[in-house]
């Protein structure tokens, strides 16, 4: 039997609005569209350009270094400095608290393509791309053990909405107005750069497992997508859900992988420790068997 729509379950009570996401999102594409004709009447200094560039980026490596392969897969170890500064970065993205944002992932890990699937692609893009997040529950907290008693964890919790607040609102509205823009200038761009992040993890759930070729495993849909380069290396979604412990993604000598080589530099200079990386005869072994068509494989543990 066909699955339900989103719309039949919401009627079925098996969905639920999430109006605190609803609320989010809409404001903030709201900003980003009124930004645009923003930038074009107004303009944006140079300084403004930056603080929302390079913002992309730490907030980015926050998600891509700490949540996702340092807390999430076990794939690396940080010198405690160095979780800190990242997970303020992570603010930068207003993707939930780590916890939420861990527990969710664990399930996509353990449940890809099934109904306990948070964002299931097998129920549409856009369900996998953000209907998801408006319109199921959020899911269950529950952390591997390693990371309960997480110092830096609970202290980005206690603190999220502040720091979410000063990167987003008070420091982008502050620019601004030193560079003579109005103070609701900093905040439209934020809400354009907000939009932008946002759109490109999501893509992560939805094109990566829509597009793309799977060169690593065929047991699930998740996607190589190397034309996609803006997820700071987790376009090679097809790797990952393969290996899922390895630090890399893009595993290939010249694969865009930015968060990679951010490891494998704080692991030069001493900040970062236990790299945990495939060993090369079984990354070529299943290069192999994949190109022969064997679809067997012997399983990795996601963390
Ligand atoms: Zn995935
Ligand atoms: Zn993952």
């Amino acid at each position: 039997m066909e699955r339900a729509t989103p719309a039949e379950r919401l009627t079925q009570r098996d969905l639920v609005i999430q109006l605190p996401a609803v609320i989010f999102l809409s404001i903030m594409h709201a900003l980003a569209l009124a930004c645009i004709p923003y930038l074009y009447f107004y303009g944006a200094d140079s300084p403004e350009i930056a603080y929302h560039v390079v913002g992309y980026f730490l907030g980015g490596f926050g998600i891509t270094a700490l949540y996702h392969r340092a807390w999430t897969h076990n794939a690396v170890q940080y010198a405690r400095s160095v979780e800190y500064i990242l997970a303020v970065c992570s603010t930068f993205c207003i993707q939930m608290p780590a916890r939420q944002w861990i527990s969710t992932h664990i399930k996509h890990h353990a449940h890809t393509d099934s109904e306990d699937d948070p964002h299931n692609i097998e129920e549409g893009f856009w369900w996998a791309h953000y209907e998801w997040i408006i319109l199921a529950p959020l899911p269950k907290i529950e952390l591997p053990p390693r990371l309960e008693n997480h110092p830096v964890i609970a202290w980005q919790e206690r603190w999220y909405w502040p720091l979410s607040f000063t990167v987003n609102i008070a420091i982008p509205i502050a620019i601004g107005l030193a560079c003579g823009a109005p103070w609701w200038g900093g905040l439209l761009l934020s809400g354009l750069r907000l939009t932008i992040t946002s759109h490109m993890v999501y893509a992560v759930n939805s094109v990566c497992h829509v597009w793309g070729k799977r060169p690593w495993t065929h047991e699930v849909t998740a996607r190589d997508v190397w034309w996609f380069p803006f997820t700071l290396g987790e376009q090679y979604h097809n790797y990952h859900h393969a290996f899922p412990r390895d630090y890399r993604h893009g595993v290939g000598k010249f694969d865009f992988d930015p968060t990679k080589w951010l490891i494998a530099g704080l692991a030069k200079v001493g900040l970062a420790r236990n790299l945990f990386a495939m060993p090369e005869r079984r990354i070529a072994e299943t290069r192999k068997m994949m190109s022969e068509g064997t679809t067997e494989k012997v399983p990795v543990p996601a963390e």
